[in-house]
């Protein structure tokens, strides 16, 4: 049986650099305070642990411990700091062997200088200044991937940056373990959902398989009706029934029943389908879409895997913040001169964590569905949440990939919309709707996106930095002109990168 991935089981590295120049006595403090740092850290309502792994002397040390993280399958990360000079060439082969994500705290154990007692052993003991510099050098001179946070240990903006890292890492590692199911091709035609899923899987680690329809649809029909019976209980408790097609709901809750249990089998926390390859099947899903969709699971509509994981791993990113996450699409506009908004829904499936639910529970409907030529199938129906969130796109620019990151908006939509038959979400993109839409066609980001309240941009540009991936961030700042010299800058950069393997 598969699980989906825990943020709480990560646990991040803490290795402090130094040197054996210093005596027994240095070393020991130094050890100390690490320890006061570490202990602190964890007191700060971090969302993973950082475990103290000790004070770093000799190149064996290092490398030593970095074979141990790259083994060791609870370790998300390590967090480097150097409360004293650590020559940098010990680091080498440890950096050169490292596959965790790393994070480069620049602090030091004392705010202030004390300044009647300032003297050379304090010099020797608190050299953060100087011994973290040594370590950015070579970190810079091997490319080391890395997130460097500087300021002091205490303070919340540090912390704040810590957090973000560690999600982004949790993010990254669920990938690393990621199995997506596909029901079906990608939508004939269709350019933007394609991809290289070799690349992917070489990159983020996701793999992405093929299973037959004809498994799920004979599953469905094995579905025990006790199963369907408890699912509705829940359907009932949960949500408003809003239709007297009961039958509906019911072949919801087996479609539900029966993709969970093969995606369990076969070890899969995300799938994707597609309303043209629905053979055996009664209806396209959608209430179990949307159900799996909270329950944790990963879903990209119209084949579309690359949005399938994205949704899974910002899923894991955000866990713990109550906050909701979705696989989304830019449907149409509302054009109203200068306060243009985004309708943002899709044929069925939008998460149910995006509800606004402070006035009503999310319906449950059933509506003839245009395309697909199946029964008319039951989805959830609710408006989306106001509030500040990001609208994330991942593309296949051949070769490499590009990830894009649009700083939203959300508002309570503006209008009733009584006969739009599915869940829906308005927002304004940023800086303001002509920039932003003319930014992310520029940039060639999909109508596919991940809509999340609670995973930021700097969680995704600490994502990109970690998998290699090309990041554009659009937000309050984006201005054409620049970004157009930005991407053309990129595109040739990443270009070179590739040729160089
Ligand atoms: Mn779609």
């Amino acid at each position: 049986m598969s699980e989906l991935f825990k943020l709480s089981g990560c646990e991040f590295w803490f290795i402090t650099g130094s040197q054996f120049l210093y005596g027994e006595e240095t070393l020991e403090q130094v050890r100390k305070n690490s320890e006061i740092i570490v202990n602190s850290l964890n007191n700060t309502g971090l969302p993973c642990a950082v475990i103290f792994k000790g004070v770093m002397k000799t190149a064996e040390e290092i490398t030593g411990l970095m074979n141990l993280a790259n083994y060791d399958n609870s370790c998300a990360g390590i967090i480097t700091f150097c409360h004293t000079f650590s020559p940098s060439k010990m680091w080498i082969n440890g950096f050169g062997l490292l596959q965790k994500p790393c994070l480069h705290l620049h602090t030091q154990f004392n705010r202030n200088i004390p300044d009647a007692d300032i003297d050379m052993d304090y010099m020797n003991l608190h050299q953060s200044a100087h011994g973290d510099r040594e370590h950015g050098f070579i970190a810079a001179r091997m490319g080391v991937s890395r997130k460097i946070v500087a300021g002091y240990w205490q303070d919340g903006e540090v912390h704040n940056e810590i957090t973000a890292f560690m999600r982004a890492a949790a993010g990254f590692k669920a990938g690393r373990e990621l199995k997506v199911m596909r029901f079906g091709d990608n939508m004939r035609e269709v350019a933007v959902t394609e991809g290289d899923k070799v690349e992917a899987q070489k990159k983020f680690g996701w793999q992405v398989n093929t299973h037959p329809v004809g498994e799920l649809a004979e599953r469905i029909r094995g579905i025990p009706e006790a199963r369907v019976d408890a699912l509705m209980d829940e359907y009932s408790r949960k949500y408003i029934i809003n239709t007297e097609n009961t039958e509906s709901i019911r072949e919801q809750a087996r479609m539900e029943a029966a993709m969970k249990e093969l995606l369990e089998e076969n070890h899969c926390c995300a799938y994707t389908n597609t309303f043209e390859d629905l053979y055996g099947m009664e209806q396209l899903p959608g209430l179990a879409s949307q159900r799996l969709m909270e329950a944790g699971y990963g879903y990209g509509g119209e084949g579309d895997w690359k949005t399938s994981a994205l949704v899974y791993i910002m899923k894991v990113m955000a866990s713990g913040l109550n906050t909701g996450t979705s696989f989304m699409e830019d449907y149409t506009y509302d054009l109203t001169k200068g306060s243009e908004l985004i309708l943002g829904a899709h044929m069925l499936e939008v998460c149910p964590t995006i509800a606004d639910s402070s006035k009503s529970k999310p319906k449950i409907e059933t509506h003839i569905l245009g395309i697909g030529g199946k029964s008319p199938p039951a989805r959830l129906v609710f408006e989306g949440k106001a509030g500040k969130a990001l609208n994330v796109s991942l593309i296949d620019m051949g070769g490499r990939m590009r990830l894009i990151a649009q700083e939203v908006e959300c508002v309570k939509p503006v209008y009733e919309m009584p006969k739009l038959p599915v869940a829906r979400v308005m927002w304004k993109p940023l800086p303001d709707f002509k920039t932003a839409v003319s930014a992310w066609l520029l940039a060639g980001g999909a109508h596919h996106t991940v809509l999340s309240y609670g995973v930021t941009a700097e969680i995704m540009r600490d994502y990109a930095r970690m998998a290699g991936l090309e990041f554009v961030h659009l937000s309050a700042d984006t201005n054409l002109m620049k970004l157009e010299q930005e991407l053309a800058l990129s595109d040739m950069i990443w270009r070179l990168k590739c040729l160089n393997g």
